[in-house]
């Protein structure tokens, strides 16, 4: 049966649970957001596990522009005193689909809300 889901706040969650919704499902959705835009400043980068690549490129991901995504090998931790504690090797846990991945975060916010933004966002809703 034909649904209609409202889901509250446009943040990351809210924007990919409303892009399965629509690739995925028939079922009508309206996305209620309190502010009166998205976010969309540059600056501030956003770091996605393989866990979360895996849960994106099912609704297209893997499709974005490569030159906006980058795919780090390691981590590297040092403490205030810059002195290196240990380091991560990320290639493991990368599979040829899902790999580790950086973006700017508004680079994600605008694939996220390319299918969704007209008609199913409605801004200034608390
Ligand atoms: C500086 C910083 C760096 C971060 N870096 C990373 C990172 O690299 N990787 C990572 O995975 N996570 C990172 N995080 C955590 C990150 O913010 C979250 O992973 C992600 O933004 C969570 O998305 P969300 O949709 O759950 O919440 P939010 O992004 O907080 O979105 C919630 C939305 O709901 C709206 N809202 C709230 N209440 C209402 C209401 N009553 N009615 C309508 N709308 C409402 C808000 O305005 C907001 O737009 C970082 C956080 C900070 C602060």
């Amino acid at each position: 049966m034909k649904k209609k889901i409202a889901i509250i706040g446009a943040g990351i969650a809210g924007l990919t649970l409303a892009n399965f919704i629509k690739k995925k499902s028939e079922h009508d959705f309206i996305l209620y957001e309190k502010q009166e835009s998205l976010s969309l400043e540059e600056g501030y980068g956003v770091q996605l596990s393989t866990n979360s690549t895996k849960i994106l490129n099912m609704i297209g991901f893997n499709k974005i522009d490569n030159k906006k995504i980058f795919h780090p090998k390691a981590i590297d931790f040092y403490s205030i005193q810059n002195q290196k504690i240990c380091d991560l090797d990320l290639s493991q846990f990368n599979t040829k689909e899902n790999k580790y991945t950086t973006l700017q975060r508004s680079t994600l916010i605008e694939f996220l809300k390319d299918d969704i933004y007209t008609q199913h966002l409605r801004f200034g809703k608390k």
